[in-house]
């Protein structure tokens, strides 16, 4: 439920009705945007049945959200949250992050070399995984600690900053030192401890959707990290399973306004792994663009033959760089109608 409070409520009265939310054992999370001042009740609305708050003073509507997220529901926030990552901004109107790089990180030399081309062709964010979700496991499953303490001399010699992808609560703390943002893979949407840790770490944080989840189970995903307080959230279209191994994944583009409709939240997309393939991986970037994704993040390595994860669908460095300077002049003329007005 949703209380949209009226702009001049007494200080007496928004405390009187922050209290009897407490006190029916639900809680009051508020937040003062720009044009109307809310407050999300979260908890079982059941226990305020009794409770009138269509009439309680400084009270000028009561929301019954349908959804079962009210922290990443567009009811609880009209605005779209713009999550800051370093110096740089993810969402809101007018811009549109480029996240590159690895798959894994490898050497520190060639991750300072794809560092720096990404950079130089106007990547926001340098990307690289250090721990490695693998589906066998005798692939290469990353550098761990090692390959986050490169991130970040990589990205202080280069002066970008880094997402990089966590799976173990136990990994957040060494993540959050070394990495300026967190990512939850694919099959780990749904690892809700590891949310949870997250969530607590009130670092930023990519959360890519399950490779089978609806966008409901997404956005319930997010509203776990945001129930912490946490409310750095980027989420990540990557692709779901399909029927056909032409592409490695079927990437759901729709999902954007889906996502757009119904969360304030930022959203992305992963061409990469949604298509398997570098040749495909610039007509999905752009489609990506095209239908008001708040931006994209593409694989880049070196030498893309020798990377030693995911080598078919990573871009050479050049390609990318031609990529970037589609993808800038593209957003100048794709903005959504929905961005526009806002
Ligand atoms: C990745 O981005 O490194 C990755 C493993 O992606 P996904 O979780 O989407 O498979
Ligand atoms: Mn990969």
């Amino acid at each position: 439920m949703i209380l949209v409070l009226k702009p001049q409520i007494a200080p007496e009265d928004h405390r009187r009705l922050v209290e009897t939310i407490r006190a029916a054992g639900c809680e009051a999370r508020e937040v003062d945007g720009k044009a109307r001042r809310v407050i999300a009740i979260l908890g079982d609305p059941e226990k305020l049945r009794e409770v009138p708050l269509d009439v309680f003073p400084g009270v000028a509507q009561v929301v019954r959200v349908t959804k079962p997220y009210a922290l990443a529901g567009r009811e609880f926030r009209v605005d779209p949250t713009v999550v800051r990552v370093g110096e740089t901004r993810i969402g809101g109107p007018g811009r549109f992050a480029i996240i590159a790089g690895p798959c894994a990180v490898e050497e520190y030399e060639t991750l300072l070399e794809i560092a720096r081309s990404v950079k130089a062709a106007g990547a926001d964010l340098l990307r690289g995984g250090a721990y490695k979700p693998r589906t066998s496991p005798y692939a290469f499953r990353g550098l761990g600690l090692e390959g986050l303490r490169m991130l970040r001399e990589a990205s202080r010699a280069v002066g970008i900053p880094t997402v990089s992808e966590v799976m173990d609560p136990r990994h957040v703390e060494a993540c959050v030192s070394n990495v300026d943002m967190l990512q939850i893979g694919t099959r780990n949407m749904s690892n809700f401890d590891l949310l949870i840790e997250v969530g607590k770490s009130g670092h930023p944080v990519l959360l890519k959707r399950g490779r089978d989840a609806t966008v409901e189970e997404w956005l319930l995903a997010a509203e776990y990290v945001l129930a912490q307080g946490n409310e750095n959230v980027v989420l990540c279209e990557r692709g779901i399973r399909g029927f056909d191994a032409a592409t490695r994944n079927l990437l759901d583009l729709s999902a954007i306004p889906v996502v757009k409709a119904r969360s304030h939240l930022p959203i992305i997309v992963d061409p990469s792994h949604a298509t398997g393939f570098a040749a495909y991986v610039p007509s999905m970037a752009k489609a990506a663009c095209a239908a008001g994704a708040d931006g994209v993040m593409v694989e880049v390595h070196a030498c893309p033959m020798e990377a030693k994860s995911d080598a078919a669908q990573a871009l050479a460095p050049e390609d990318f760089a031609d990529l970037a300077a589609d993808l800038r002049l593209l957003h100048q003329v794709c903005r959504t109608p929905a961005s526009r007005s806002r």
